[in-house]
C-alpha cells in the first residue's frame, strides 16, 4: 500500500524474522504519504516503520544477559503482576500488552507483543488478583489503565474492569490511556463511549481519556469524531505528546496544540524522548524542549500551550523541565553531550538517589536538521537554554 525504501524494507523483514512487534492499521498507513523520501510524512511514518539500527539493537540488547530492558524499573515498582504504583495514590493497571499498531518508540517495548497477540491479554485470574490489591488499597484514588491499549479489549470486558473499580469507594479517578483515536479511530464507537461513560458522574468520580496524538498529519475527521464521541458523554480528552526529532521542527508542536484544541483535546504533557539505545535517532537534546517552550508555545494563547514539558525519571517519576531548581547541568562530554542531575520529586521527604543523565549533542542534533532541510538560525538560540 506504500512505497518502501529498501533500508526501511529490509527492517520490516528483518523485524519480522526476529519476532520483534510490528504492525501498521490500514486507517494509519492511509496518512502516510505515496512517495519514498518524502520528508512531510516522516513523522507518521519513522512512528511504525522501524529503522535497521531499531531492529538490529534491540534484537542484540535483549541477547544480553547483562541489560535490563525495563528502562523505566516499572518492576521495581510493581507490587503485584500488572500493577505498578511510582506515586503513593496513583496506579497504573496494564489488562492488555498490545495495541492496535506497534510505535517504535515505545517505553514498554520489553514487555509489547505482537498486534492482537492473544497472549497478551492478562488472565482472568491475574486481573481479579490486581484489583483485589486496588481494593485493599485505600490510598490509590487514580488508577490510569493502560498497557498496551486497554480499548483492544472487548466492550463486555472492559465495563467489567471499570465495574469493579467503581464499586472501590476511594477510586476517584480512572484514566483510560489509549491511542486508538489516532490509530484506530473507527474502533471508538458510540456503544463504547456510552458504556465508558457510564462510568464518569460528575461530584463522585471522573472517568477521563489520556491519547497520544504526535503531529498535526494525524488530526483528520475520523480522528476528530473519535474524540467527539467521549466529550459527548462528558469526558475530557487529553493528549500526551513524545517530543521526537521527527515532530521537533520549529512551531511544529505549535500546530498541533492548536489543531487539538479544534477536535476537542487538551494538550497536557510533553515528554522528553527515552534515553534508551535503541530509539537514539528519536532523542532530541533538552534544551530544544526548553526553548520550543519558552520562545513557540510562549507565542500561543494560555487555553491552547497547556501542556507541561516532562522528563520522566526511571524509577523516580516526572521532573518538570521549567522548574530549574529540579535539575542541574553537572558536566559537557568531550562530544559535546551535556550531562544533568535530575533531583527526585520526593527528595526533601527521604533519602533518594539523584538520577544522572547524558543528553545528546545539540550539534549533532542541529546538523541533522540541517542535513533535511532546515535552516538552522532559526534554532541558534537553543545553546542557551539547559
Ligand atoms: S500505543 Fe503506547 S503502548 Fe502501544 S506501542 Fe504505542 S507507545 Fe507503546
Amino acid at each position: 500500500m506504500i512505497k518502501l525504501s529498501d533500508e526501511e524494507y529490509e527492517a520490516v523483514r528483518l523485524a519480522r524474522q526476529l519476532r520483534i512487534p510490528f504492525g501498521i492499521t490500514p486507517y494509519y498507513l492511509s496518512l502516510l504519504d505515496n512517495e519514498m523520501g518524502s520528508l512531510r510524512d516522516r513523522a507518521v511514518r519513522a512512528q511504525v516503520i522501524p529503522s535497521l539500527h531499531y531492529v538490529q539493537s534491540l534484537a542484540a540488547l535483549k541477547a544480553r544477559s547483562d541489560h535490563s530492558m525495563d528502562f523505566m524499573l516499572e518492576h521495581e515498582t510493581s507490587p503485584i503482576e500488572a500493577i505498578t504504583r511510582r506515586y503513593p495514590n496513583i496506579v497504573i493497571l496494564k489488562p492488555v500488552l498490545t495495541c492496535p499498531q506497534i510505535c517504535v518508540y515505545c517505553q514498554r517495548n520489553w514487555e509489547i507483543e505482537d498486534v492482537y497477540s492473544p497472549q497478551s491479554v492478562l488472565s482472568k485470574k491475574k486481573l481479579n488478583a490486581a484489583l483485589d490489591w486496588i481494593a485493599k488499597t485505600p490510598e490509590i484514588s487514580e488508577v490510569l489503565i493502560t498497557g498496551g491499549d486497554p480499548l483492544l479489549l472487548a466492550n463486555k470486558k472492559i465495563e467489567a474492569i471499570l465495574s469493579r473499580l467503581a464499586a472501590m469507594p476511594h477510586i476517584l479517578r480512572i484514566r483510560i490511556g489509549t491511542r486508538t483515536p489516532v490509530t484506530l479511530p473507527q474502533r471508538i464507537s458510540d456503544a463504547l463511549a456510552r458504556s465508558v461513560g457510564r462510568f464518569h458522574i460528575p461530584g463522585k468520580r471522573e472517568v477521563i481519556i489520556v491519547t497520544h496524538f504526535e503531529h498535526p498529519y494525524e488530526i483528520t475527521p475520523q480522528a476528530m469524531q473519535a474524540v467527539q464521541q467521549f466529550r459527548r458523554y462528558g469526558m475530557e480528552v487529553y493528549n500526551q505528546l513524545v517530543f521526537t526529532y521527527y515532530n521537533s521542527r520549529k512551531f511544529e508542536a505549535c500546530l498541533l496544540r492548536q489543531k487539538l484544541r479544534l477536535i476537542g483535546v487538551t494538550p497536557y504533557y510533553t515528554f522528553n524522548t527515552k534515553g534508551k539505545e535503541e530509539t537514539k535517532d528519536f532523542r532530541v537534546p533538552i534544551a530544544r524542549l526548553i526553548q520550543e517552550q519558552k520562545e513557540e508555545s510562549r507565542l500561543m494563547p494560555g487555553t491552547v500551550r497547556t501542556d507541561e514539558i516532562v522528563f520522566n525519571v526511571p524509577g523516580l517519576g516526572k521532573n518538570y523541565l521549567k522548574a530549574s531548581q529540579h535539575h542541574d547541568i553537572i558536566s559537557v562530554m568531550p562530544d559535546g553531550r551535556r550531562v544533568y542531575e535530575f533531583h527526585p520529586w520526593e527528595k526533601k521527604l527521604s533519602l533518594v538517589d539523584t538520577y544522572v543523565y547524558r543528553d545528546v549533542p545539540i550539534y549533532d542534533y542541529l546538523k541533522r536538521l540541517k542535513a533535511d532541510g532546515e535552516e538552522t538560525a532559526d534554532y541558534r538560540t537553543i545553546w542557551y537554554y539547559y
